[in-house]
């Protein structure tokens, strides 16, 4: 047996789509389904411009530039994210200031984030810009964090990577800050192999965004540049896969939700573990499906259960480790005790889109055992 922690599903028109680049000979960085991937997505989000990129942390990258961040700026980011969330904050030559998370949505701390960008007002080292991850997939609380960016003009990115269809008080995660970022990556809720977006409401920044992706071309038939640009278009056959596996958004969705709903009914009667939470506000698309471990009351700690799982084939995995432990970050001050208590306790369970009632039901009986074995 082995239950893979989150496979892409590839059920629809991707091959057709794929195969209509090859025929029509559009294998490259133009093509209609490039422009119809970014309209697929950004009306899905409800804004008005999106800008397909090679890979999400490349959006990230994009948005940070356009958004004016560059050398000796300070951006705020959570220490629990992925990596991809903060290199690029330093491709530009800033530095991140990490923040803690909260318990009940593992994301970025508003009462902290805004006691952060007081302290930095007041000593006239006001941050650039924050990104808020919403982690797993669950929304991030973003409305008090929002008021002080604009207080202070301070830019507000959303790492929405992981949260593509979440809600946050029924607005759509990537509509809420300055720009939004997400990525198609193999593993991500839909997959163009590897590829990314930004969206924002703000054409000056979309149109600078698509220029500075296609190496900042001035004048492209005397090969005329007056800025250094990227490579980071995305091609028209990754677009295609990405346009067929839009078509199936709400179906994986509805997945994902109905796994979390089970996973939560089987798992909240066992002692020591506690399931995966979507607040009142949320709408959780449950990306990664987490749990937290209680060592104490579950009899031996998320480590060990980990092992135990992966060698009986139910590919689990650990959460992120927080940023601030490594040691490119180390030299940053960061006051973090959540994210770290969260990283100790949290585990993300198999979730693909199209695994089976059997197969979770598989999952929750080898942590069962594996708790009675102790
Ligand atoms: C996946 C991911 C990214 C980057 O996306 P890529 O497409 O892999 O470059 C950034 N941030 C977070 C939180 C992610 O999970």
């Amino acid at each position: 047996m082995r239950i893979p922690l989150c496979e892409p599903y590839i059920k629809g028109n991707e091959w057709k789509y794929i195969k209509d680049c090859l025929d029509t000979n559009w294998v490259s960085s133009v093509g209609t389904y490039v422009n119809k991937f970014e309209e697929l997505v950004s009306d899905y989000i409800g804004v008005n411009y999106g800008v397909a990129t090679v890979n999400g942390t490349a959006a990230i990258h994009t948005a940070l530039m356009v958004l004016g961040v560059g050398p000796g700026d300070k951006v705020l980011v959570p220490s629990l994210t992925f990596i991809a969330s903060v290199n690029p904050i330093c491709y530009c030559g800033a530095e991140p200031v990490f923040i803690d998370s909260e318990v009940n949505t593992f994301n970025i701390d508003p009462e902290k984030t805004i006691d952060k960008i007081e302290q930095m007002v007041k000593k006239g080292n006001k941050p650039k810009a924050v990104i808020v991850v919403h982690l797993y997939g669950h929304p991030a609380d973003i409305d008090p964090i929002a008021e002080v960016c604009k207080k202070y003009d301070i830019k507000l990115i959303e790492d929405a990577t992981e949260a593509l269809g979440s809600k946050y008080k029924g607005r759509m995660v990537g509509s809420l800050g300055d720009i939004a970022c997400f990525s198609f990556n193999g593993n991500k809720l839909i997959t163009t192999g590897g590829g990314g977006m930004l969206v924002t409401n703000n054409k000056k920044w979309a149109d600078h965004a698509r220029y500075l992706i296609q190496q900042a071309k001035d004048d492209p038939e005397n090969f005329i540049h007056n800025n250094i640009g990227y490579n980071y278009r995305l091609t028209n056959i990754q677009a295609a896969l990405g346009v067929a596996q839009f078509e199936n958004i709400e179906e994986f969705i509805e997945s994902k939700r109905t796994t979390a709903m089970t996973y939560n009914k089987l798992l909240s009667k066992i002692p020591g573990i506690t399931v995966n939470p979507e607040m009142e506000w949320a709408y959780n698309c449950f990306w990664l499906y987490s749990i937290l471990i209680d060592e104490k009351e579950f009899g031996i700690n998320s480590k060990t259960l980990l092992e135990k799982l992966n060698l009986r084939g139910v590919m689990a995995r650990p959460f992120f480790k927080p940023l601030h432990h490594m040691p490119m970050f180390r030299k940053y001050d960061a006051d973090i005790h959540v994210a770290d208590w969260l990283w100790e306790r949290g585990l993300n369970l198999p979730c693909s889109v199209g695994i089976t009632l059997e197969e979770i039901q598989q999952v929750v009986d080898t942590i069962c055992e594996i708790r009675e074995e102790k």
